[in-house]
């Protein structure tokens, strides 16, 4: 068991966190203002990023990637959460590693051109219908030809105004329940196929979040992915991974730099004659952020290990997935009293840090459908999620 980070770890993270500090954090008010990223400037921050071998890292070298183990992911994204979304998506690549289960055509047509930051995509499977109950979607595509035609509409997709592709979740069998769902490469610009409004966030501003309608859609034969009826297992098995990096991994990142912020405020102001930093109902919400953040890591890094030593770590995604975002949620609260008026002026970017954690605990599965997962697991097979010697 080693806990310790190697020399090439380390520089991973200084090398990381010296090109967010250059280059990313300094767009941040701006987007904030304009509520989006100039095109020009996304294209620079890309460049840079893709020159210094920063962009689709998550991604085997194989298919032009980074080739980073699990453990290595975490470290490279518990980073990206220093920054915001979609400086995160333009600089360094949300790549899903769903794409990976491409084959033939396939490859060339969405994986590495995604890989290489040519084509950009997006995942699309909640419906205004159908959220945490994914296998209750109504997105339906039907054999046309030798091909398929897509009916139906998602909402809330990330990113989908500058992405060139999406992974579209359909019913294909609607006999068969969660087994008749598959997933499809949908491109863009197909007839039939229309972006529609944009949904405004309480947070997360500058990344679009779209409803996506389909009417129609005529998809070739080579726009499944996997096999037919396989789409919800596809996304269970390979959205876990995204899961731990960009909702666990980024929380953590995030969680840290607030508190850094914080503790800096907690020297420099001062009441009653002293640093805020002196009362100690201040240092115990310090002392528990830390403690929690720490506590909060070691959980990432076991489950990306599990993945790494070709385990499933399904469970502990689940476990970093509601402990990390909650952990984020209360470090960001306790930073927003801390900071006390100041928390809650736009003066500051404290404010900002607090209403983009909301959704920490809401996207990609909320924490209550999480902890019913680990509950109805122990339920059933026993103590071995939480007792070493069982
Ligand atoms: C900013 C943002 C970005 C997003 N990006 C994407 C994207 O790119 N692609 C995509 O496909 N989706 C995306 N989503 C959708 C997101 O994954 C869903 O919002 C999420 O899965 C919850 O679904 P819902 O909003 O329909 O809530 P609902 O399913 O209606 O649930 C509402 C609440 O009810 C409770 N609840 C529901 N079911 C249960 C249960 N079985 N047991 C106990 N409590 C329960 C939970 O507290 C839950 O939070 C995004 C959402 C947001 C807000």
């Amino acid at each position: 068991m080693d806990f310790l980070l190697d020399d090439q770890q380390t520089m991973l993270i200084k090398t990381i966190r010296d090109f967010i500090a250059a280059e990313l954090q300094p767009l941040e008010d701006e987007v904030e203002r304009a509520g989006a990223l100039a095109p020009e400037t996304a294209k620079r921050i890309f460049e840079k990023s893709r020159a210094l071998g920063l962009y689709g890292m998550n991604m085997p070298e194989v298919h032009g990637g980074g080739g980073l183990s699990a453990v290595d992911t975490m470290l490279a994204e518990e980073q990206f959460g220093r920054t915001t979304d979609i400086l995160i998506r333009r600089t360094f690549g949300n790549v899903y590693e769903a794409l990976l289960v491409c084959a033939g055509p396939q490859i060339e047509r969405w994986l590495r051109p995604a890989v290489r930051g040519e084509r950009v995509c997006a995942i699309a499977i909640t419906e205004p219908g159908a959220g945490s109950d994914a296998a209750g979607i109504s997105t339906r595509a039907v054999r046309s030809g030798n091909g398929w035609r897509l009916n139906g509409a998602k909402h809330f997709i990330s990113d989908g105004v500058f992405s060139d592709f999406f992974l579209v979740s359909a019913v294909t069998d609607p006999s068969a329940g969660a087994r008749g769902i598959s997933l499809f490469l949908v491109d863009k610009g197909l007839a039939g196929f229309a972006i529609g409004r944009d949904q405004p966030m309480m947070g997360v501003r500058g990344t679009p979040h779209v409803e996506l309608v389909f009417d129609d859609v005529q998809l070739d034969a080579d726009a499944l992915l996997g096999q037919e009826g396989e789409g919800l297992r596809i996304a269970l098995t390979t959205l876990g991974r995204v899961r731990l990096a960009q909702v666990g991994a980024r929380a953590i990142g995030k969680a840290t730099l607030v508190l850094e912020k914080t503790v800096d405020y907690a020297r420099e102001r001062r009441q009653f004659g002293q640093a805020l930093g002196q009362f100690q109902m201040v240092q115990q919400m310090i002392a528990d952020s830390i403690i929690e953040i720490n506590a909060a890591r070691q959980l990432l890094w076991r489950a990306a290990a599990e993945i790494d030593a070709g385990r499933d770590g399904r469970d502990l995604i689940a476990m970093v997935k509601v402990n990390a975002s909650e952990t984020l949620g209360r470090v960001v609260d306790r930073a927003v009293q801390i900071h006390g008026g100041m928390g809650f002026c736009k003066d500051l970017p404290i404010e900002r840090y607090y209403r983009d954690a909301r959704v920490f605990r809401i996207f990609d599965g909320a924490s209550e459908i999480h902890r019913s997962t680990l509950a109805r697991s122990v339920l059933k097979s026993g103590a071995k999620l939480f007792d070493i010697g069982a």
